[in-house]
């Protein structure tokens, strides 16, 4: 029902993916811009991409996605200034996601749509991961271009993405009221409430219950170990967002899976 499609034969269509990986590679070069750009507040298209040590521009052929980190011997052609390993990492799972949705949703407008999906949600995670927020420029214009889509490209609907919003919004937005008084301390930002809006609004309501039980679960285990192994101390904050887009990913390539493996298991 959430639209996954069980009969994409990737037998007669494997040659496509020969513009997928590409496509998505190049797409990842550019996340890592916004990873690096929009939560310092700066234009994603101008300057030219450049070094971040000696601020040189990166020539066309020096920025090639992954290969360019390996023939460069993973170091600055100018400065020698090594670069870091998450620049081929965003692209590889820029890549690797691509695949993925092509394969779950076949050669159609909705893989596209949710190849989009894939990409805003990779560069909130990692900007969480690094700062601590989950920039408004990607979560509310997701989630008007997410009901815009499901009005017209995807399966789910409009009436399935717009209770999606208000569901994944208003639960979180309800537990961001009454955490200080459970826990005594804030759990949630803003940012978290808007993402999950934003991922309603692409997948509709059911994906959206199943995004946030896995991203509870995962993030509690994640949370416990951090204590247990001394990496983290009590009282610090761990970003919610990344395990979101976790449940997020999960619940978009196995939601169907699940719920069938789900109902069997228990009735
Ligand atoms: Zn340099």
């Amino acid at each position: 029902m959430f639209g996954q499609s069980q009969d994409a034969d990737m037998t007669d269509t494997w040659w496509l993916y020969l513009w997928v990986v590409p496509v998505g590679l190049v797409v990842g070069s550019f996340l890592n811009v916004c990873v690096f750009r929009l939560p310092a507040g700066q234009s994603i298209i101008t300057p030219r991409s450049q070094c971040p040590t000696c601020h040189k521009p990166i020539a066309w052929f020096d920025n090639i996605p992954v290969l360019s980190y390996i023939w460069l011997g993973r170091r600055c052609r100018q400065c020698q200034a090594s670069i870091s390993l998450r620049y081929p990492i965003i692209e590889l799972m820029n890549g690797l996601g691509y695949v993925g949705v092509f394969a779950t949703f076949g050669w159609t407008l909705t893989a596209g749509v949710y190849a989009i999906f894939f990409s805003a949600l990779l560069v909130v995670a990692w900007i969480d991961f690094d700062h601590l927020i989950i920039p408004d420029v990607i979560s509310l214009p997701g989630i008007v271009i997410g009901l815009v889509a499901a009005a017209t490209v995807l399966p789910i609907g409009l009436v399935n993405a717009v209770i999606g919003v208000l569901l994944g919004g208003g639960i979180l937005w309800a537990l961001a009221i009454l955490s200080p008084y459970m826990f005594g301390k804030e759990g949630l930002g803003g940012g978290d409430i808007k993402l999950l809006a934003m991922i309603g609004a692409f997948m509709g309501w059911q994906p959206v219950l199943l995004t946030l039980m896995l991203a509870s679960v995962f993030g509690a285990v994640v949370g416990i170990a951090l204590l247990v192994f001394k990496v983290m101390e009590r009282g610090h904050y761990i970003p919610f967002g990344p395990f979101l887009v976790f449940g997020a990913l999960v619940s978009l390539f196995f939601h169907d899976d699940l719920v069938q493996w789900y109902f069997k298991a228990m009735w």
